[in-house]
């Protein structure tokens, strides 16, 4: 709950949930859990299953569900975070921390290019990039897991830089296009070094987002191939719906639906997508902070929006902000099974939703309310500060 949360984890915690009233598993395949209790050990989860059927001696912290539902927690695939809980680009404080209160618990950076003064020889992208991974593995406000430093490739990097910025801890990069490379060769070379050396890539999808960006159209995201199709509903400017087709068709790769861009683009690429029965490939972004603001409950407006208007069960849209992303990017969260982190978010209906459960509520396009966030087996937050108030709310009744 503090803003220096811990970021080491005490191996012998002990954290039982119980009385859970629905388990939201993050996993396509099996989206809802028969289960009401999950034990964690030492921030990783150890056991899910029945009260009566998973050991909970010796817990250091039990949290009473009291009939809540829970879901792994939420991630964002997309955000573009600059330094400490602070975005330049709409001059806001603790948008990590009110983000946090939205569900989330691990967010992606695109590139952190709101950077002022943002370097753009090659030396200098390096070592900003290092220095963001660095800072925000460092400092996690309420203890949210921050993936950054994500460099903006330039023109004149060659295959060592990647190298070294892999040796040096840096595993992804940043939006693809938002630098001096927009063409699909250049592009399409350094993506795939990147790649030889564990670096995962993304591109910017669709028309410039402010002035002085551009448009990539269909043709270079397939040529450059990176590893997640970024903004594919546009960065607020979303490619006519062939290109969005010929995107889905034509590759493999992530699918990114973002918060701030063309909803209907998103309802569209939701739409190919499940027709290709490729739903697997569809993960959630808010690209906040931007000019469409900072979106604390980005991801649970996107997964109210699929799920109401895009007519999705409720329980796989939160898929697409958990367990899908979670697999995409190698992440140790995202999904309730043993082994995982131990990351959570409790939600329920939110009082006076027509909905009269927290599935029938997301999916009549009311946003859920948090009771809870807990992050590596630690409860961060209790109710939420910008949810709308949950029906049912956990407690923790023993630490
Ligand atoms: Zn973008």
């Amino acid at each position: 709950m503090a803003q220096d949360a811990q970021t080491s984890v005490d191996p012998n915690a002990k954290l039982v949930i119980r009385n859970i009233g629905l388990m939201l598993s993050g996993a396509l395949e099996r989206p809802i859990l028969d289960a009401d209790t999950i034990v964690a050990v030492g921030g990783r989860i150890t056991a899910v299953g029945h009260a009566k059927d998973v050991d909970q001696a010796g817990a250091t912290t039990v949290v009473d569900a009291k009939g809540s539902p829970i879901a792994p927690g939420l991630i964002d695939s997309h955000v573009h975070p600059v330094a400490g809980d602070w975005t330049p680009r709409q001059s806001q404080m603790n948008w990590i921390d009110s983000t946090l209160n939205g569900g989330v618990t691990t967010m992606i950076s695109a590139g952190e290019v709101h950077m002022p003064g943002r370097p753009k020889d090659i030396v200098g992208l390096k070592a900003m990039a290092i220095f963001a991974e660095r800072a925000f593995t460092n400092f996690r406000p309420g203890g949210m897991k921050i993936m950054a430093g994500a460099p903006v490739i330039e023109p004149g990097m060659v295959e060592s830089d990647f190298k070294e910025l892999a040796d040096a801890g840096v595993k992804l990069l940043g939006e693809v296009g938002l630098g001096g490379v927009k063409d699909g060769p250049t592009a399409r070379t350094m993506v795939a070094w990147a790649r030889k050396y564990g670096i995962q890539s993304t591109i910017h999808t669709g028309g410039p987002s402010i002035p002085g960006s551009g448009l990539i159209d269909s043709a270079v995201v397939l040529e450059a191939d990176t590893d997640v199709v970024g903004h594919i509903n546009g960065g607020h400017t979303a490619l006519p719906d062939r290109e969005i087709r010929c995107i889905c068709e034509g590759c493999g790769r992530g699918l990114e639906i973002v918060h701030n861009g063309n909803e209907r683009s998103a309802l569209y690429t939701l739409r190919i997508a499940r027709e290709m029965d490729q739903l697997a490939r569809v993960i959630l972004g808010t690209d906040g902070p931007a000019g469409s603001g900072v979106q604390p409950l980005g991801i649970l407006r996107m997964i109210a929006m699929l799920s109401s208007i895009g007519d999705l069960p409720a329980e796989l849209a939160f898929c697409l902000g958990t367990g899908n992303t979670a697999r995409m990017r190698e992440l140790d969260c995202g999904l309730i099974e043993v082994g995982r982190a131990a990351d959570f978010v409790l939600l329920d209906r939110a009082q006076h939703s027509a909905g009269r459960d927290l599935l029938e509520c997301v999916q009549l396009g009311d946003l859920p309310g948090i009771g809870m966030v807990i992050i590596d087996g630690l409860p961060r937050i209790g109710r939420s500060r910008n949810t709308p108030p949950a029906d049912k709310v956990p407690e923790v009744v023993a630490a």
